[in-house]
């Protein structure tokens, strides 16, 4: 008989393990999907959502965006003074925020 519940000790062990790995693995992707959304970095999102499940998303969700400029903005430099700002895409022409040097850009 132990030999029988051993074996029911193991097969229940390995069905946890790969409901747990699935589930660390989905949180994984959907911290990595999140972050890549916000410009974060996907993998080290990837790592918190697969360490921390539902947490690691919860931290994905709740980070603030990164430098990147969001949809539809791009991120531009003044070729004066180097500040950095986001403007829309469809912008040839911007005012630095800084030094109020009228910048044009290429498309
Ligand atoms: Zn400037």
């Amino acid at each position: 008989m132990l030999a029988y519940s051993d074996f029911l000790d193991s097969q229940a062990f390995g069905v946890g393990l790969t409901v747990g790995l699935a589930v660390a693995f989905a949180c994984g992707f959907a911290s990595l999907f999140i972050a890549g959304r916000k410009h974060r970095s996907t993998l080290a999102f990837f790592i918190i959502g697969f360490l921390l499940g539902p947490l690691g998303m919860l931290v994905a969700v709740l980070v603030a965006p990164g430098e990147s400029a969001s949809e539809g903005m791009r991120a531009v430099i003044c070729r004066r003074c180097n500040a950095r700002q986001n403007i829309e895409i469809s912008e040839t022409q911007y005012e630095c925020w800084q030094c109020k040097l009228s910048n044009s850009v290429g498309s």
